[in-house]
């Protein structure tokens, strides 16, 4: 009993001054277990059982104080294993729930934290590691390393759009059209009108000197998975990632603009990536009238693995009459593509300069850049 008390003390649960050591289970201990168990979620009998005597056990390790690692068949648990996960998390990295449990997820969110940082990336939480943490800790919150990076990157870039790369990603392709939408002795897809928006977009990025790459042609043989078009914008080092689709609805009347960037559940989003999201929805809102489909945050692979800012855009609903009157309108495709311009053109106007929603005139970009390069 006397342990108990010592574990309960060490945890905050049970006053110092509790009475003089016996091995009586006195009242003070029993409420502090009671306690202990609710907010564990165990059940409150007051009783130190097997169970709560492993929750306490685990609740007593700091993070730091033993090494982590993923242990087979029974995995290590404990605070400081929730403890990392939530840092983890807050980081941006995917450890599903911090349970405490130091599962492979967690093993490899640690792998994924060390590549990043350049240490050994093997999945264990020694003193390197640790060390890393805390290093980042004061400066990081609520992003991954990488994503500091990619902030710092646009910010001290400036604002001409000269010389970045920009991939532009046309969804489906090949052996899948995507939304197909018969109209009469016409038959829409979105694999090419998702085509069409890309090299309309390619001609006018291209115009203000940015490099653009398409992640296929208008009908390639096979349709490439997002990890591989994921991959191929990280080996082009693209500063920028556009991911074009339309989506579809059984109910017709579902239309409008929806924009995602990367983030979890637990509301870890890519800083950068939230603020193109942003641009591109309030942009093409503002200038063709869709419907404000709102932006949201998705773990998508697509989003997950591209290392700059990325988002895809789902640009109406071919299944809606209203949207796809639109859509297949060269004019109004005209009307989006110059609406993302303007989006990727703000994304590097610092936030003092940046103008309203709508109206940056895109053929006068080049004069508005000049014009913030001068004053700098
Ligand atoms: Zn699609």
């Amino acid at each position: 009993m006397t342990e108990i008390r010592t574990v309960l003390t060490g945890l905050d649960l049970l006053s110092k001054a509790t009475g003089p050591h016996s091995d009586e289970f006195d009242t003070a201990t029993e409420l502090a277990v009671r306690a202990f168990q609710q907010s564990r979620g165990l059940s409150v009998d007051g009783r130190v059982g097997a169970e709560t005597w492993r929750a306490l056990d685990a609740a007593r390790w700091r993070l730091g104080a033993r090494t982590l690692y993923h242990a087979v068949p029974v995995p290590l648990t404990g605070e400081d294993v929730r403890s990392l996960q939530e840092r983890l998390l807050e980081m941006g990295y995917d450890v599903g729930r911090a349970d405490a449990i130091y599962g492979i997820r967690t093993s490899r969110a640690v792998a994924q934290f060390q590549r990043e940082v350049g240490l050994a990336p093997d999945g264990t939480c020694g003193p390197h590691t640790m060390n890393a943490l805390r290093r980042l800790g004061r400066k990081v919150v609520g992003g991954r390393p990488q994503w500091l990076r990619e902030s710092d990157a646009i910010r001290q870039s400036g604002p001409t759009l000269v010389g970045r790369t920009v991939v532009i990603d046309p969804g489906h392709g090949g052996t899948d059209p995507g939304v197909v939408v018969p109209d009469g002795p016409l038959r829409w897809t979105e694999a090419d009108l998702v085509h069409d928006l890309a090299s309309r977009l390619e001609g006018r990025l291209a115009a203000s000197g940015v490099r653009v790459q398409l992640t296929r042609g208008p009908s390639p043989e096979t349709c490439l998975p997002d990890i591989d078009r994921a991959q191929l914008a990280n080996s082009l080092g693209a500063d920028v990632f556009i991911s074009l689709h339309i989506d579809r609805h059984a109910n017709p009347a579902a239309e409008g603009v929806a924009t995602y960037h990367y983030g979890t559940d637990n509301g870890v989003t890519s800083a950068t990536g939230e603020r193109l999201a942003g641009l591109v929805q309030r942009e093409i809102v503002a200038r063709t009238g869709l419907r404000d489909c709102r932006t949201h945050a998705k773990a998508w692979d697509l989003l997950r693995i591209t290392r700059m800012p990325a988002v895809r855009v789902e640009v109406g609903y071919l299944t809606s009459p209203t949207d796809r009157e639109r859509l297949v309108d060269p004019r109004f495709r005209d009307k989006l593509v110059e609406a993302i311009v303007a989006a990727v053109q703000r994304m590097y106007l610092p936030i003092e300069r940046d103008v309203p929603t709508g109206s940056i005139d895109v053929s006068e970009l080049r004069a508005a850049v000049a014009a913030c390069t001068v004053l700098d």
